[in-house]
């Protein structure tokens, strides 16, 4: 008897009605002779709505408390689809994070999965019933309710699979698939039949959210074979495997994007003065992650260093940055917002050294200003005016001819 983890987003489960699809889909794979468990997430926008009451009461609301009430979104949607399944006769069961075991570290907003201890779905797929797993949450050591950053059902969906030697993963949304890029901005994007997990990682990490990137790191680390799939459709989605088993000519397989990015400068007066390390120590330390980073020295003997927070961090940035002032060394610091990056990702790459070039010279000839670049093996990002950032996205694809 195989074992399916199905994942349904929040607008798969968006109304009563949607819900009762999800448990009609749920039962079908029980019918096909297999177990299931079902992760899902909080209903349509509600996430999005409690994070705007808690915006009503502060700034700045106590991470702890926000999990709390977080959390309190899958867990609504949990238990009415156990209603749904079992008005039908189906035997089912919810579970919140805690109770289905899944423990985390101690950090709260963006917690990492530590351990499952996987006992008591155990116990209740023996007893024949539909495990329904609220996605996005889990537990501390000391009994704290955490989440795992925004989008995080997906992980928790593909550690279940893990954890329990899943025969499937299904990522059920609102596309029929994993796209070269994201459908709602670039109309000419076309579906993949299938991509490695090294460039659904790169893609997921660069803004494809289509993808928790941590779901990623759990398939390619444990091999779970991920589908990504319409939810009450049945065309057949993406897979994302180890290996590609169809032929693949392009060097460029997608191009991922996202917003919300500032570049943070830092001058120093003399370059054997720059402290560079201390900097990162200090913003490593308050969790603040820095993406890009380029460090200059001008011919005057001057030091310089930019790098690219998420514009949420700038205020925590400017104040570790002012209080590490001395010992870093620097004598001023700057900052840009209103930035963006677009990435060209593809295991193709590797082997094709002028594909950065081709991006360039696109970019640079439609009059897109490239403020920032960064490279990998299978990736090219370049920092652009946020503005511009669909319009490069667009060019791009026309560029790598992504529609053919
Ligand atoms: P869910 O609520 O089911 O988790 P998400 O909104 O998190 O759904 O993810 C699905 C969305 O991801 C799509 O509606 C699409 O706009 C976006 N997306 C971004 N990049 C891609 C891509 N490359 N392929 C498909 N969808 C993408
Ligand atoms: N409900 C959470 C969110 O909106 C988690 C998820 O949907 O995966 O981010
Ligand atoms: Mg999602």
């Amino acid at each position: 008897m195989g074992l399916v983890v199905l994942k349904f987003g929040g607008t798969s489960v968006s109304t009563i009605q949607k819900i009762q699809k999800t448990a009609e889909q749920a039962i079908r794979e029980r019918a096909a002779g297999n177990r299931v468990i079902v992760v899902v997430s909080a209903m349509g926008k509600s996430t999005d709505k409690l994070v705007q009451m808690a915006g009503e009461i502060t700034d700045c609301p106590d991470k702890r408390e926000m999990d709390m009430l977080l959390s309190t979104g899958e867990q609504v949607t949990i238990s009415l689809l156990s209603m749904a399944l079992k008005a039908q006769g189906v035997p089912a069961t919810s579970l919140t994070g805690w109770q289905a075991g899944i423990e985390t570290e101690e950090v709260h907003s963006n917690a990492r999965i530590t351990e499952i201890d996987t006992d008591r779905i155990k116990s209740h797929l023996e007893n024949g019933e539909i495990v329904i797993v609220a996605g996005f949450q889990g537990v501390t050591c000391e009994g704290e309710i955490t989440t795992l950053g925004r989008g995080g059902s997906d992980t928790t969906a593909v550690a279940l699979a893990a954890a329990l030697d899943a025969t499937k993963c299904s990522i059920c949304t609102d596309v029929d698939g994993v796209y070269t890029t994201d459908p709602r901005y670039v109309p000419k994007a076309v579906k993949l039949s299938q991509l490695t997990y090294d460039e659904m990682l790169e893609l997921a990490h660069l803004g494809a959210g289509v993808l928790h990137p941590r779901s990623v790191e759990y398939a390619k680390n444990f091999r779970i074979p991920l589908e990504v799939r319409e939810s009450h459709g049945t065309e057949i989605g993406t897979m994302i495997e180890e290996e590609m088993t169809v032929e693949n000519t392009k060097v460029v397989r997608g191009i991922a994007f996202e917003d919300q990015m500032t570049r943070v400068t830092i001058h120093w007066e003399k370059k054997e003065d720059m402290r560079m390390a201390k900097v990162f120590t200090a913003l490593a330390e308050k969790k603040i992650d820095v993406d890009i980073i380029i460090q200059g020295i001008t011919g005057l003997g001057h030091g310089n260093l930019s790098f690219t927070i998420q514009t949420g961090d700038l205020l925590e940035t400017l104040a570790v940055l002012e209080a590490n002032k001395e010992e870093a060394g620097f004598s001023k610091l700057e900052s840009e917002q209103q930035l963006a990056k677009v990435s060209i990702v593809g295991s193709g790459m590797v082997s094709n050294p002028g594909v950065a070039a081709r991006m360039f010279e696109a970019l640079t000839e439609q009059k897109i200003p490239i403020k920032m670049i960064s490279t990998s093996e299978i990736k090219v990002s370049t920092v652009v005016p946020d503005r511009k950032m669909v319009e490069a996205a667009q060019i791009l694809h026309d560029t790598f001819e992504l529609e053919k």
